[in-house]
């Protein structure tokens, strides 16, 4: 079940509230008088549909070229744990991590790179950097038993930060097709 991610809910009062206008699942109105499960299963529609308003909202943003909240950990300007770093690529845990292991991993210079499908030839040597640096970090990790690499590419894939990015998932069972 997707989590709501609190990177997400600090976007959100903006998304829901525009939302709220179309779609009546968001309205904030209490939902008490509905069974539990009821309520739960409304929660995770209004969640997801918060992520994927955030998404789109991320995507417009995106085209401006606009730097990223991954500009200001790479400048150091906000904190991250840091758990890999080299000469091109920065490795740090994920704020809201979707397993015992979540590293985001990401190049240090965008240089156009907002998404995976905007690489182009000359990307080529970093994008095989940043897979070798995802090894690394499973190894360093200790979860080279099994591990996952995810790149959500555009507002359809969910993908809420427009620098280029790895997700190294691990240290659970993972399961399949994903979410
Ligand atoms: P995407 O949804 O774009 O594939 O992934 C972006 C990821 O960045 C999310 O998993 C989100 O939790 C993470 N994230 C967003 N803001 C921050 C932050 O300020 N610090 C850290 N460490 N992770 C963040």
């Amino acid at each position: 079940m997707a989590a709501i991610k609190p990177f997400s809910l600090f976007r959100s009062h903006i998304t829901v509230r525009a939302l709220a206008r179309r779609n009546p699942i968001s309205q904030a109105r209490p939902l008490f008088h509905l069974p539990h499960h009821f309520r739960r299963a409304m929660s995770y529609v209004r969640a997801t549909t918060d992520e994927e308003a955030s998404a789109k909202a991320a995507a417009a943003d995106a085209d401006r070229g606009a730097p990223t909240i991954f500009d200001k950990i790479i400048a150091k300007e906000i904190p991250s744990t840091v758990v890999y770093e080299d000469e091109k690529v920065l490795g740090f845990r994920d704020i809201n991590p979707q397993a015992p292991v979540h590293v985001i991993l990401i190049p240090k210079a965008r240089d156009g790179l907002t998404q995976l499908s905007k690489a182009e030839a000359r990307h080529e040597e970093i994008l095989g950097h940043l897979l070798y640096a995802a090894k690394k970090v499973a190894e360093k990790e200790g979860i080279l038993d099994g591990f996952r690499v995810v790149i959500n590419d555009g507002p359809t894939a969910c993908q809420s930060v427009y620098h280029l990015h790895l997700h190294v998932l691990g240290g659970r069972q993972m399961k399949w097709p994903p979410g």
